[in-house]
């Protein structure tokens, strides 16, 4: 088999992060969640009171200090999966918060944020052999990989999928406001000046309102098959 890159994008909670850690874990890659990084962004900012009173941004104070914002990843020998980490310290839990959530698409449409985290990711991908999530993989990060999926679903059921996740990790959740979060999300991301959330025109699209996670990890693997054998 030969080694590729693998780039998965789509909206949010459409379940790329549970496909593309599957298919990592299968086939050897590494997985990287970049939005775990926009995210670890904007947890930093939150702790480091960046936001305004109204919600706005102090971008120049966030941009002096992109510097002291370290992300990495590591494997969790328990979930076998990765977990992420900000400045050193296991931020996996308090990233996936609500909080996080209704202020992370405006701090990854600013220009600096997403250049600065776009670089880190090319290089971690500088190999190949990776799998990689997010909204501008097959677009902007690598423009070049060998197979691109765009993973859609309605914002009902990715809402719904959402909500299930946070109540099986015992956190707080109210359905409606994860769908109006999941819209304004969608929304954010589709019409930002920088890397706007796009399906490349070689990406492959699957609708995986009506499948289950084991037909979604089929699906995948036959696709990644067809370009590494
Ligand atoms: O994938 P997830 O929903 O965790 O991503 C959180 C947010 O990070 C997205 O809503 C989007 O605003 C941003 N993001 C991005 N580009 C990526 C990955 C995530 O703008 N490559």
């Amino acid at each position: 088999m030969k080694k590729i890159t693998i780039a998965i994008d789509g909206f949010s909670s459409c379940g790329k992060s549970t496909m593309a850690k599957d298919l990592a874990k299968e086939i050897g890659y590494i997985y990287v969640d970049t939005g775990a990084m926009y995210r670890s962004v904007t947890l930093y900012a939150l702790r480091h009171n960046l936001f305004n009173a109204d919600g706005s941004i102090r971008e120049e104070e966030l941009k002096a200090q992109m510097k002291n914002i370290n992300i990495s990843f590591q494997l969790n020998k328990t979930t076998g999966k990765p977990d992420t980490f900000l400045n050193g310290e296991n931020v996996e839990k308090d990233i996936r918060s609500m909080e996080v959530s209704s202020h992370v698409s405006p701090i990854a449409a600013l220009p600096f944020v997403r250049a600065a985290l776009v670089a880190q990711q090319q290089r971690m991908g500088a190999g190949k052999g990776i799998v990689m999530d997010g909204r501008d993989i097959g677009t902007v990060v690598f423009p070049d990989a060998e197979l691109k999926i765009f993973v859609t679903a309605s914002a009902e059921v990715r809402a719904q999928r959402r909500y299930d996740e946070l109540k099986a990790k015992g956190m707080e959740a109210n359905f409606n406001d994860i769908l109006k979060n999941v819209e304004e999300r969608d929304y954010i991301d589709s019409h930002r000046a920088t890397s706007p959330l796009h399906k490349a025109p070689d990406a492959i699209e699957l609708d995986n309102s009506n499948l289950t996670i084991a037909q979604q990890q089929q699906w995948l693997y036959e696709q990644y098959r067809k370009v590494a054998e």
